[in-house]
């Protein structure tokens, strides 16, 4: 076959450790054969970062705002460890975060469903999207411990000096106390990110939080989706025949566990770190979970969910066999192969995205699987291969696609 166009490039971010392995792995043999891949490259592998001063993870984002569609693979995010054993000049930031603060997005994650991988809630058939809004409340606040008698006050002091004081507690004995804020401008780019998405992949919305509890705070978020929902998004909502719903937090996480699944559940910052993990776990796996970071501009960026594998990278270097899962990399690659291919009216682009996913979850299920899936499975003859030999098995049935065509 002749390879497939592509007409604008997309940004490459290669990473780290196991998953940097996996990332040359499948370009090798599952993109390069099939497509003549144009990308524009940036080297986010913690060396080049620290070479840079991490100049290039910027430079990364903001080539994503110039052609609007990126794909990643996971990167280290440096502790005290990291900085000893890359001899690092500074502890640079999480790229991911440099590259979230930059497109103003907000993060969706969902998980691959394959059919003999069965979830753990047994109504769930489809995939729950969590939206995590990103910025602010409890992972930005102020708190102190009271060891005397004393009153906390809430204290807004304006450019004039004028002081607006709300009691927050008289207290007569030991205790705690916090402050936390959110900003009307990024409740909005979440909201608008999360309409959009909404929109992009034809699914319902939820958002939830506890307003008739916190009557400013909460009520705020409610308010300003309701007002962003009525004003802009409302007519495409019903052309596309999908719904905007907003509940009580607590209600709807009784209407999850019912749900069959297939739609959005966008979540304020803590209810979304909290949400995310428990749906991956249900699921099946985090190696299973994919995760787009979505600017209310438009931009999109891919990547797997989980981290580099660094307990199976060292395993590698030792010249030991690994079985790592690439499906959340491959993932990440056909989502963003598929955008660039709408975006640019390229079907067979497209197609082939869509060709490539299918025969990762054929490979699956007929019995060729990486060692953390043959754990989950119910199939009963069940091959576990390496890492190298899973991609393979892909390539295999993604060329008997291109063959029978
Ligand atoms: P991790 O890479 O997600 O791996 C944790 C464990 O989960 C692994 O040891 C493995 O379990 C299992 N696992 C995760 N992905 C797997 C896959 N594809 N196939 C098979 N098993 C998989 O988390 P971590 O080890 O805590 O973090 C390593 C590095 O990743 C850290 O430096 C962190 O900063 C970074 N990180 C980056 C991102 C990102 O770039 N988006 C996200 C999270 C973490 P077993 O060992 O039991 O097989
Ligand atoms: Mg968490």
């Amino acid at each position: 076959m002749s390879k497939i166009r592509m007409t604008k490039p997309l940004v490459e971010m290669d990473g780290d450790e196991m998953t940097r392995i996996l990332w040359g792995m499948i370009k090798d043999e599952l993109l390069n054969p099939f497509v003549d891949l144009k990308t524009e490259y940036y080297d986010l592998g913690l060396e080049y970062r620290n070479k840079t001063n991490d100049s290039i993870t910027v430079e990364a984002a903001e080539a994503i705002k110039k052609y609007g569609v990126g794909v990643k693979c996971a990167t280290i995010t440096p502790n005290a460890a990291r900085v000893k054993e890359y001899n690092l000049k500074e502890m640079w930031k999480s790229p991911n975060g440099t590259i979230r603060a930059i497109l103003d997005g907000t993060v969706f994650r969902a998980p691959i469903i394959i059919d003999s991988i069965k979830p753990y809630v047994k109504t769930w058939q489809e995939p729950i999207t969590i939206a995590r809004h990103a910025y602010g409340d409890v992972y930005r606040d102020v708190e102190m411990k009271v060891e005397e008698k004393g009153k906390v006050e809430l204290v807004f002091t304006n450019e004039s000096g004028q002081e607006t004081r709300e009691l927050i507690h008289n207290f007569d004995g030991n205790g705690v106390v916090l402050g936390m804020h959110n900003l009307d401008k990024s409740i909005e780019s979440f909201a608008r990110s999360c309409f959009n998405f909404a929109v992009d992949t034809k699914q319902d919305l939820w958002f939830a939080s506890k307003d008739t509890i916190s009557k400013k705070y909460d009520h705020t978020f409610k308010d300003i989706f309701q007002d962003i929902f009525d004003k802009e998004y409302k007519e495409k909502f019903e052309e596309l025949n999908i719904e905007y719903f907003y509940t009580l937090i607590d209600d709807a996480i009784a209407r999850v566990i019912k749900s069959k699944g297939g739609y959005i559940w966008a979540c304020k910052n803590y209810d979304g770190d909290v949400m995310s993990d428990m749906v991956a776990t249900a699921f099946g796996s985090l190696a299973m979970m994919t995760s787009v970071l979505v600017s209310p501009e438009g931009y999109y960026e891919y990547e797997a969910a989980h981290g580099t594998v660094q307990r199976h990278y060292y395993k590698h270097i030792a010249g030991k066999e690994t079985s790592t899962n690439s499906i959340a990399t491959i993932f990440a690659w056909s989502g963003a192969l598929r955008k660039r291919g709408e975006l640019d009216n390229l079907n067979e682009l497209v197609e082939f995205a869509n060709k490539l996913e299918e025969a990762s979850i054929k490979t699956i299920n007929e019995g060729y699987m990486t060692k953390d899936l043959a754990l989950l499975s119910d199939l009963e003859s069940i091959t576990v291969t390496n890492s190298y030999d899973f991609i393979k098995q892909i390539r295999i049935r993604l060329e008997d696609f291109y063959k029978n065509k």
